[in-house]
C-alpha cells in the first residue's frame, strides 16, 4: 500500500501517520516526489489496516499497489528517480560514466588509471578490491589495502568511488570507503548480503543477475529499498545466452522494459557484457541509444598485465573515443554528459 499525503499535510501529520502504520506492525517509508508526497508501507500483506488510515489528517488517499515490488515500482512514484553520489547525479536526463580497472591492483596502477579517466572526464571511478572470482586459485582482490587506495585515488582526482562488497561481514568496512557500494551479478539474489548493504543505506550500484529476469531484478531492488537504501541504481551487465562470440548478451531491452516498471536509474556495463575491448564501444552506444543513465566501463593502462578482464579493458586512447562519441550521441539525443565533477574541497 501506499499513502498519498494531501499538498497541505504538515511534518506533524507525516509523523502521526508513521507512527500508525509502525503500531499496525508495518514499516513506513517516506519518499518525497516533485509534487506529492507518498509514505510506503511495507511488511503487509494485502491492504489490511488501510481504514486505520484513510482518516488521518493530511492523508489523500490510500492506494493499494499491484506489483510485488512495490518502493521500486513506478506506481509508488511515477517520476524517475534522480541518485545523487558525491554530487553526480544519476537519472536527471544526463549520462554518467564510472571507469576504472576492473581490479584494485597495486598503488600505482590504480592512481594512474585514476587519473587517466578524470583527464577523460569519467564521474566516478571504478574498481573492485573484493572480487568474486570463478576460480579459488584466481586473485582475489586486495581487501581493504585495496580500499585504501581507493580512497587515496579519490583524494587526488576527486571521482567518488563505486566499489564492489562480496559478502555480509563486509559491508560495514567496505561503507567506510565506498560513496556507493557495487553489488555484483553473482550476487545480485544474495539476499543476506542485499539486507546488510540496504540497512547501511548508502547509494548502491546493484549489477542485475546473469540470469535474472526483470521482475526478479526489481525484487532484489526492493531488498535493498525496504532495509533502507533508497538510492538504486541497477545495472545491465549481459545475459547469459547461448552466444559464444561475446562474453555475455547485453539485453538493450531492458532498459525501456525497466523504466516503464520502476522510477530507478538503469545504465549498463558494456565491458562485462562483451568480454572484448574491439565491442565495447558499439554496446556502450546501444546501451545509450536505449535509454540508459550511465556506463559503467573497465579502462586499463597496461591490459596484458591486468590480474582481471584485461581483454575487455578499453585503452586510454580507446576510453577518449567512448566519452567524444558518447557526448555527441548523448546530444543528439536531448541529453548531454553529465560535467558536474565535484572538487575535493567541496565532496570533503
Ligand atoms: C565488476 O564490475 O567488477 C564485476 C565483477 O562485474 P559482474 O558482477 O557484472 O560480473
Ligand atoms: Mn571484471
Amino acid at each position: 500500500m501506499i499513502v498519498i499525503m494531501d499538498v497541505h499535510a504538515t511534518e506533524k501529520d507525516l509523523e502521526r501517520l508513521n507512527e500508525r502504520i509502525r503500531e499496525l506492525g508495518y514499516t513506513p517509508h517516506t519518499i518525497r516526489g516533485d509534487d506529492r508526497l507518498v509514505v510506503g508501507i511495507t511488511g503487509n500483506t494485502g491492504t489490511e489496516g488501510r481504514m486505520h488510515l484513510e482518516g488521518l489528517p493530511g492523508v489523500l488517499q490510500v492506494i493499494r499497489i499491484t506489483k510485488p515490488y512495490k518502493l521500486a515500482s513506478r506506481e509508488t512514484k511515477p517520476e524517475n528517480s534522480v541518485v545523487d553520489v558525491g554530487g553526480v547525479k544519476f537519472g536527471d536526463g544526463n549520462l554518467v560514466v564510472c571507469a576504472g580497472p576492473c581490479a584494485v591492483e597495486t598503488r600505482e596502477q590504480t592512481i594512474r588509471i585514476a587519473k587517466i579517466v578524470a583527464d577523460r572526464g569519467a564521474h566516478l571511478l571504478r574498481g573492485g578490491a573484493f572480487k568474486p572470482r570463478t576460480s579459488p586459485y584466481a586473485f582475489q582482490g586486495l581487501g581493504e589495502k585495496g580500499l585504501e587506495i581507493l580512497a587515496e585515488a579519490r583524494e587526488i582526482t576527486g571521482l567518488p568511488l563505486v566499489t564492489e562488497v562480496v559478502d555480509p561481514g563486509t559491508v560495514t568496512l567496505v561503507g567506510q570507503y565506498a560513496d556507493m557500494l557495487q553489488i555484483g551479478t553473482r550476487n545480485m539474489q544474495n539476499f543476506s548480503l542485499l539486507r546488510e548493504v540496504g540497512k547501511l543505506g548508502k547509494p548502491v550500484l546493484m549489477k542485475r543477475g546473469m540470469s535474472a529476469t526483470l521482475e526478479e531484478t526489481l525484487m532484489s531492488a526492493e531488498y535493498l529499498m525496504s532495509h533502507g537504501a533508497h538510492d538504486v541504481v541497477v545495472c545491465e551487465r549481459g545475459v547469459r545466452t547461448f552466444t559464444s562470440h561475446a562474453r555475455n548478451t547485453l539485453d538493450v531491452s531492458v532498459i525501456p522494459a525497466f523504466k516503464k516498471l520502476s522510477h530507478l536509474p538503469i545504465i549498463v556495463d558494456p565491458s562485462h557484457a562483451s568480454g572484448s575491448r574491439e565491442t565495447v564501444i558499439p554496446l556502450a552506444l546501444a546501451g545509450i541509444g536505449a535509454g540508459a543513465d550511465g556506463l559503467l566501463v573497465d579502462v586499463h593502462d597496461d591490459p596484458d598485465h591486468a590480474l582481471v578482464d584485461g581483454p575487455q579493458a578499453l585503452l586510454p586512447d580507446g576510453f577518449q573515443d567512448l566519452m567524444d562519441v558518447a557526448a555527441r550521441v548523448s546530444t543528439a539525443l536531448g541529453k548531454s554528459i553529465a560535467s558536474h565533477r565535484p572538487a575535493v574541497a567541496e565532496r570533503a
